[in-house]
């Protein structure tokens, strides 16, 4: 059977895993404690897997690109939105430290309850789980240094970029409900937003205030 480490042996291979911070953190992860138990023996493949209610746990391979493009640093304070499962936010915690903290954000109670009990079951500690719309951000806990979507925006709002600090780093995932989206890197830079396009990729939409209704 597939074990993590052949999973990161490829993913380095294939050269979508190139820092050693995203390398370890990617290995220290055991996506199968995040998957339901039927799927277990699927967690290792390459492919998002469903988690209930419509939803999915990315595919590593999007987990690890997105983990490389957001420039984490040791000590940051970050902002998810769309928990799922919880292990997006996992591999996240490792690049943060223990210094770091992680607020995820995720609008389906039960999948929140899910993330926050995956989460500890994996013994992190650094990620607090909120149940609620992140359509808006959370602006209890702003500003953070980094803030990233793990769900397809119709735009960033203002109200979300406000809560992003100066020289901060912000991958939103941008385009229709159903189509072909952008992973979109934006840096706040002298309070201006610079935007960098990095992808297509397909993500399931985000709901609520601000999201597709
Ligand atoms: N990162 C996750 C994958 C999440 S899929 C993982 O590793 O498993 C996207 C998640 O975004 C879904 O769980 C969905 O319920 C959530 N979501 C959609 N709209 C949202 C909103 N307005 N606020 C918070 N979460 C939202």
């Amino acid at each position: 059977m597939r074990d993590v480490d052949s999973l990161v042996d490829d993913l380095v291979m294939e050269g979508v895993i190139h820092s050693p911070p995203v390398e370890r953190a990617m290995r220290a992860v055991r996506r199968e404690d995040f998957v339901p138990g039927r799927l277990r023996g699927s967690a290792y493949a390459d492919h998002p897997l469903p988690i209930g209610g419509g939803q999915t746990i990315s595919a590593p391979h999007m987990v690890a690109i997105m983990a490389e493009e957001l420039q984490v640093e040791e000590g940051n304070s970050v902002l998810e939105i769309g928990t799922g499962s919880g292990y997006h936010a996992a591999v996240v915690s490792h690049l943060v430290g223990p210094e770091g903290r992680i607020i995820s954000i995720e609008r389906v109670d039960r999948l929140a309850d899910n993330g926050r009990k995956n989460l500890i079951i994996s013994g992190i500690s650094n990620v607090q789980v909120i149940g609620a719309d992140g359509s808006g951000g959370y602006p209890d806990g702003a500003p953070y240094d980094r803030i990233y979507y793990t769900c397809a925006a119709p735009k960033i709002p203002m109200r979300v970029m406000d809560q992003l600090k100066e020289g901060g780093v912000l991958l939103g995932v941008v385009g229709p409900n159903g189509g072909v989206q952008v992973l979109i890197r934006y840096r706040k830079k002298d309070g201006k937003i610079e935007d960098e396009p990095l992808m297509r990729c397909v993500f399931v939409p985000l709901m609520g205030k601000y999201g597709y209704g």
